[in-house]
């Protein structure tokens, strides 16, 4: 496949279990057309940046298989019976979990123009959340796995589903803060983890909140680790 997406529905299958994996190597790249993908230069270990943007009103993307059609985040806001800054502040959480994890930044955008990654609604007779990645097809080479800078991010929350804000044990309900931080994974080039306790497993779960050692090492293979403030001047 040529083309310049691939999806991730953030799903209801059940995990695979693979059992001789441990925790904290417990994680995959996102492979798109064998290639793997990242922000910023496409050599594994290197940081990055990317700036992140909320869309606020219906807006398409052609070519996209899950989020080619999205709309403003307020409408599930509404929907949830919580507030649109809830629902951004559990965005950015989201975010901060990864920044914490490895070399690599989000910053809100000034624009949707100027975005990497851009956030809204869709409405989907399946799946919970989907996360479409474009990237830089230069020097595709069929058959062999390269690693390719990511151009560009969409993710998509069902505004068909009920969601929360926090744990309230209901696994029907699902938590905006969990399942976004699984769909940025995805949208810094993480796919499905191969066993259960990790953000990036393929199940819903309300067992924790926070990235798992399977997550980070992922995060660090990618972008490296995270870098020590610099130096205050004495
Ligand atoms: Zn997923």
């Amino acid at each position: 496949m040529r083309g310049t997406v691939a999806a991730i529905a953030f799903a209801l299958c059940a995990a695979m279990a693979s059992h001789n994996v441990r925790a904290e190597d417990d994680y995959r790249f996102l492979r798109l057309d064998d290639n793997y993908v990242k922000w910023g230069p496409p050599l594994m270990r290197t940081g990055a940046k990317a700036r992140y943007a909320l869309v606020t009103g219906p807006a398409q993307f052609l070519g996209v298989r899950n989020c080619g059609d999205m709309n403003a985040m307020d409408r599930i806001a509404h929907a949830a019976q919580v507030d649109l800054a809830a629902v951004r502040a559990e965005i950015a959480a989201g975010f901060a979990l990864w920044e914490a994890a490895a070399d690599i930044t989000f910053e809100p955008a000034e624009d949707h123009d100027s975005a990497d990654i851009l956030i809204g609604t869709t409405v989907n007779p399946e799946g919970w959340a989907f996360t479409d990645v474009s990237y830089d097809h230069a020097g595709d080479h069929a058959g062999l796995t390269r690693t390719k800078s990511i151009k560009r991010a969409l993710i998509c929350v069902n505004a068909g589903k009920p969601w929360k804000i926090g744990f309230g044990g209901d696994l029907g309900i699902y938590d905006f803060r969990y399942v976004f931080a699984h769909e940025i994974g995805h949208a810094i080039g993480l796919g499905h983890s191969g066993d259960g306790g990790q953000v990036m497993s393929l199940q819903y779960g309300e067992q924790f909140r926070t990235l798992q050692g399977g997550d980070r090492a992922g995060a660090i293979a990618l972008y490296g680790r995270k870098r020590p403030p610099p130096a205050s001047a004495p």
